[in-house]
């Protein structure tokens, strides 16, 4: 039987690597290994019954999760603009209108180079 382990990620407080403490027995902890000094929080996550469990508490990340998804809609919408900007300049549109369209492309822009630099 090969059980893989499952990839563990840093702590979010000081990114750290994950600990594990116990696998399966006596119970299954994980924790910050506060391998870059003292983590402010010291995150332990533990005594779930299995190691899978324990490993996908430790591992959610809701806010991340939430930045990733805002980030995939914003870069849908970049890539929506840019093709509508690209049809519009081949059917040649006034430049008050280019203009406008570029606001809206900068706007976008400037939200997903805000939210990646997070
Ligand atoms: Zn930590």
């Amino acid at each position: 039987m090969s059980e893989q382990t499952p990839k563990l990620s840093n702590c979010p407080f000081c990114n750290s690597k994950a600990e594990i403490l116990y696998k399966d027995a006596p119970s299954n902890i994980i924790q910050c290994s506060q391998e870059h000094g003292r983590c402010p929080v010291e995150p332990v996550v533990g005594n779930y019954d299995t190691f899978e469990q324990c490993a996908e508490i430790w591992n959610s990340r809701p806010i991340e999760a939430q930045l990733q998804a805002e980030n995939a809609r914003l870069r849908d919408a970049l890539e929506y603009v840019d093709s509508k900007a690209y049809m519009l300049q081949s059917m040649g549109i006034e430049p008050r209108v280019e203009y406008e369209v570029e606001k809206i492309r900068r706007t976008i822009k400037t939200s997903l180079q805000h939210n990646e630099a997070l």
